[in-house]
């Protein structure tokens, strides 16, 4: 049986609880992922949910649930937010972390949890520490997918997302079965307001000045796992699952008791 999830709670906000609790988990995989924009965390979170069965949980996608709102609808920071996000600009982290402190429900969730786009700063990873650590639960890995910066830029010109259920296409890597509509629920695929070239170029070096540096806060911690994520998101996804194995033995070996893998239909 594939592992179903439910992200109302985690895009919407605590008052749309979960109507599916992830099933076919034996223990939770509490991951993060790391990498450029354009590397592929969306597409590895969704064939990571399939064989883990832990939420993909992006704060990307919660600004762009919110982006669908009328104004009237939206809270005056979630509204200043979008404005950041339309520059390509990272949102403040007192936002950020007020919203994801209201999702702590997610993150208590028993299936685990794939945090995609967050952290983004060293601040929001020490926050984030925090938190969990009020929760006495802790990450089992930090995933950082690496790719060249030329194919990082193709990657991101061609991307299209399904306005509904933000599933992640690419036109010529990874095209729809239709031309512009998602094989997942039938809704319309359209490029991201972000992928244009000028908020692209805007990311790129918020990244290297902001993100990068999570890199060594989570080597430092011993979480970091580092995947080549060249050739296809099948490839790095068999990848990925070799290298929480290794992780998952060498922690059973020190009788750590990481969680074990789960792996949905091929
Ligand atoms: P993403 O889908 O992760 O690429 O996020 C899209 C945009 O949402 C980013 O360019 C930021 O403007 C904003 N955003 C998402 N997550 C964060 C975060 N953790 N911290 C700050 N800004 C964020």
């Amino acid at each position: 049986m594939e592992a179903k999830s439910d992200r109302s709670a985690w895009l919407k906000g605590p008052a749309f609880p979960c109507e599916v609790i992830s099933t076919n988990v034996t223990r939770p995989w509490r991951i993060v992922l790391l990498g450029a924009p354009g590397v592929g965390k969306g597409t590895q979170a969704e064939l990571l949910t399939r064989q883990l069965g832990a939420c993909h949980l992006s704060t990307g996608d919660i600004f762009r649930t919110a982006k669908c709102l009328r104004e009237d609808e939206r809270s005056p920071a979630m509204t200043a937010a979008l404005e950041y996000m339309r520059r390509g600009d990272l949102v403040p982290d007192t936002t950020v972390l007020q919203m994801v402190r209201e999702r702590m429900s997610c993150l208590r969730c028993q299936g685990g949890f794939l945090l995609d786009g967050f952290p983004r700063t060293v601040a929001q990873a020490e926050a984030l520490q925090n938190l969990l650590q009020e929760q006495n639960l802790t990450l089992d890995a930090v995933l950082d997918f690496e790719l060249p910066i030329d194919e990082v830029v193709a990657r991101l010109g061609g991307r299209r997302t399904c306005e509904a259920c933000k599933a992640v296409y690419h036109v010529t890597g990874r095209p729809p079965k239709k031309e512009g509509v998602c094989n997942q629920c039938g809704g319309p695929l359209v490029q991201r307001e972000d992928d244009r070239p000028e908020s692209v170029r805007v990311r790129m070096e918020v990244y290297e000045k902001s993100t990068a540096p999570l890199t060594e806060f989570y080597r430092r911690l011993g979480l970091l796992v580092p995947v080549t994520a060249q050739s296809t998101a099948e490839a790095t996804l068999e990848r990925t699952m070799v290298a929480l194995q290794s992780r998952e033995q060498e922690a059973s070996q020190s009788d750590k008791g990481a969680p074990s893998l789960v792996r949905g239909p091929a």
